[in-house]
Order: structure tokens, then C-alpha cells, then sequence
């Protein structure tokens, strides 16, 4: 196990230089969210096709110390239904990486997150994202399939207490569902002094229902927030998933924050995308719609050295395409799910 002090740049076919990387821990959730799984039915990974927490950090340090990777995010499936994810947590906090900083992150639903958001802390957790998508019980119990929206808003308020900060708050809009609660969560994240970022719905729903129609749009996202307070774009992107606006008028807990749109829909961001992907079960993909995967734990448990996987890592990303075809009829689904996949 050598660390190597000058890591290379993972540079795809587009020049794109890969920097991130999305750790799926698990595919199960303790939620149903329409728009992510079906109500029953998900057919589980067994145990011993998930990676185990040894497997996870390694190919995490394989990425770090020798392709300079700068941020990690955990996702599932719901991560916290992991059991004893502090300790994966630690150990990736753990990973050297010749002094540069990586960024450890973490997107949850929050319903347990009462339970764990200090101890995460402590392990070396550094950014959450928290999803919720209405603030009405009613409303969030159809849309999850589960009556926790109390739990969730308990989960914020344990996360900004462990000091986690910022925290974004990461809400799916869907139209005739939650768009008459844009400017409602805008506010709550005024309120609160979160950072919302709107997301557009994408087809990567388990009932394969998705329909164009009900994307809400970032234009008409920014258009219901700008109507209600004053905003300004924040330039320059770079890689984050998030176009950004600032709000302009003072008189909130966020002092001026800011809101996010993730337009994946209307606005792809593919040419700035320096992200990949590795499913619980140790497939790597180098995009979220890709519709091949590259099977890293064979390679694992076959013995490989962290050479060989990191060859196996470069030519997967040799293969990344320039983006996502969601706009044009060739668009094909991948086979799996946000959830299988890990968002
Ligand atoms: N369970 C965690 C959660 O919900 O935060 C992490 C995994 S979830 C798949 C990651 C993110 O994907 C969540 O913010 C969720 O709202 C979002 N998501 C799931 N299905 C989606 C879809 N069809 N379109 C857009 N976003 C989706
Ligand atoms: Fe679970 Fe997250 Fe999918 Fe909702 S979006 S079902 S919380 S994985």
C-alpha cells in the first residue's frame, strides 16, 4: 500500500478532468419517494455483492492518491441505513492525500439523522446534503410513502446543532406535485439559513413514468423566487451541479444567502462534469445516465493490485461520453434506478 505523492490528472475524452467521486453504500432506503422507487417490490443486492468498508476505501484511495481526487460523496439508497457508516466515514476521512484537502460529504433524507448528525460530525463527516421536497405532512408523507416529515425537519435541526455548515437542503420539484411550495421551501431556507437547491426531475424513476411535462424547469423556478424577492445570478459554476442566485434583500437568517437550481433537464451541465460514480455493489460508472458499468469488485476480490485498478478506472473514464442524451429520441434509460444507481 504506497501512497502516491504526485497523483496524475484523470482526464477523459473530452478534457474534462475527473475530480469527484459518488459512493453509493447501499441500495436500500427507509423511504419510497415516487419518483425514486416503487411503492414495493425493490429487489435487493444480497449482502455479499456490497462492498464492504475495506473495498469502499480503497478504491476511494486509489482515486485520491493517484488521480488527485478532491471531493467524496456518500449516497445510496438512504446512506445512513448502513450499519456503522461512522466507521466508514473515519476511514475515508483517514485517506492521505499528500496534504490537499478532500471534500467528505454526505446526501440523506435526514429520518434518522437525529440519531447520527453528531457522531458523523465527529468522524470526519464535512457537508450534508439534506433532501426535502414539501413542507406539508400531508403532502410529504404521499410523496416519500412515509409520515416523517417531523423526523426530517428534527434531522435538520440536529445537523445544523452537530455544525454542519453549510448545510443545502436538496429539493425535486415536480409539476401538479410540490411546484406551489417553490417559494414556500425558498423561504424556509431563508428562514433557517439553508441553501435549497431546486432539482429537476429526472428519468430515473423506478415505475418508468417519467414524462417531460413534469419537469418544472429552472427558468421557471428562478422566475416564482425572483417574483416574490430580489436575486442575482452568481457567476461561474465550475463543476458544482448548481446554477446559484443570490438574494438581495436583507431581513433573513441567511443574511443574503443564496438558492440553486439543478437544471440536469432544461440546462445540462455535462461539459463541466468531472464526476463518477460507484454502486453499492462496486460497478463503476462514469455517468449518472451511462448506460455501461465497469465491474471494479470483481477486480477486488480478484486480487487485483492498485495499479491494475487504477488502469481498470482510466480506461472506464476513456470511455466517458460528452453528456447525457435526455433532450433527443436516442435517449435510452439506464437499466437501473436513481436509488440502485445512488443519486
Ligand atoms: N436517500 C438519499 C436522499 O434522498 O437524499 C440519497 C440518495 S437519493 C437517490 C439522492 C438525491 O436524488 C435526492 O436528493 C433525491 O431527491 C434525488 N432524486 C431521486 N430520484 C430523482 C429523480 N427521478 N429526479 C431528480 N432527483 C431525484
Ligand atoms: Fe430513498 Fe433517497 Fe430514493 Fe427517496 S430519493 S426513495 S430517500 S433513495
Amino acid at each position: 500500500m504506497t501512497s502516491t505523492p504526485h497523483p496524475t490528472d484523470l482526464v477523459d475524452p473530452f478534457g474534462r478532468v475527473v475530480k469527484d467521486l459518488r459512493i453509493s453504500v447501499t441500495d436500500r432506503c427507509n423511504f419510497r419517494c415516487t419518483y425514486c422507487m416503487p411503492e414495493e417490490g425493490m429487489q435487493w443486492l444480497p449482502r455479499s455483492e456490497i462492498l464492504t468498508f475495506e473495498e469502499i476505501e480503497r478504491l476511494a484511495r486509489i482515486c485520491v492518491q493517484h488521480y488527485g481526487f478532491n471531493g467524496i460523496r456518500l449516497t445510496g439508497g438512504e446512506p445512513t441505513m448502513r450499519a456503522h457508516l461512522t466507521t466508514l466515514v473515519a476511514k475515508l476521512a483517514a485517506i492521505d492525500a499528500g496534504g490537499r484537502p478532500v471534500d467528505l460529504a454526505m446526501t440523506t433524507n435526514a429520518a434518522t439523522l437525529r440519531h447520527c448528525a453528531h457522531d458523523l460530525k465527529v468522524a470526519g463527516l464535512q457537508r450534508l446534503n439534506i433532501s426535502l421536497d414539501t413542507l406539508d405532512r400531508e403532502k410529504f408523507a404521499r410523496m416519500t410513502r412515509r409520515d416523517e416529515l417531523g423526523h426530517v425537519l428534527e434531522g435538520i435541526r440536529a445537523a445544523k446543532d452537530a455544525g454542519f455548515h453549510p448545510l443545502k437542503i436538496n429539493a425535486v420539484v415536480e409539476r401538479g406535485v410540490n411546484d406551489d411550495e417553490i417559494v414556500d421551501l425558498a423561504r424556509f431556507g431563508r428562514d433557517e439559513g439553508l441553501e435549497v437547491r431546486f432539482i429537476e426531475f429526472m428519468p430515473l424513476d423506478a415505475s418508468d413514468a417519467w414524462q417531460r411535462q413534469q419537469v418544472v424547469g429552472q427558468d421557471e423556478i428562478v422566475a416564482k423566487i425572483a417574483a416574490v424577492w430580489p436575486i442575482e445570478q452568481v457567476p461561474a459554476r465550475g463543476a458544482a451541479p448548481a446554477d446559484r442566485w443570490r438574494y438581495l434583500d436583507g431581513g433573513f437568517a441567511d443574511g443574503g444567502g443564496t438558492v440553486g437550481v439543478i437544471p440536469t433537464v432544461t440546462k445540462p451541465f455535462c461539459g463541466d462534469c468531472d464526476r463518477v460514480r460507484l454502486t453499492a455493489d462496486g460497478q463503476f460508472r462514469t455517468c449518472l445516465f451511462a448506460t455501461d458499468e465497469f465491474d471494479l469488485r470483481a477486480a477486488l476480490r480478484n486480487g487485483e493490485t492498485d495499479a491494475e485498478i487504477a488502469g481498470r478506472i482510466e480506461r472506464a473514464v476513456g470511455t466517458k461520453w460528452a453528456g447525457h442524451q435526455i433532450n433527443q429520441v436516442t435517449f435510452v434509460r439506464p437499466v437501473r434506478t436513481m436509488s440502485q444507481i445512488g443519486g
